[in-house]
């Protein structure tokens, strides 16, 4: 699951994801803020923990991903 947030003070837009492995029912309250220019987003409850990063650098992240997945597994 991911979200897309624009940072008001710099204008970028952050990319939010949300992971929560464990399934508990205690929450904490987890800070935003820009990875760009440190400004508080939003404050959060979540049993897990956001993944916080700019949307150019997620775009980067996945084009890497998709590249491997088209790259065959060397033979063992
Ligand atoms: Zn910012």
């Amino acid at each position: 699951m991911e979200e897309l947030i624009k940072c008001e003070n710099c204008q970028t837009t952050v990319v939010i994801v949300e992971d929560n492995l464990f399934y508990s029912d205690e929450k904490s309250e987890v800070q935003l803020s820009c990875p760009v220019c440190n400004d508080k987003l939003e404050t959060r409850s979540t049993d897990g923990w956001f993944f916080v990063q700019t949307e150019i650098e997620f775009k980067k992240e996945k084009e890497i991903e998709s590249k491997k997945e088209r790259l065959p597994y060397p033979m063992m």
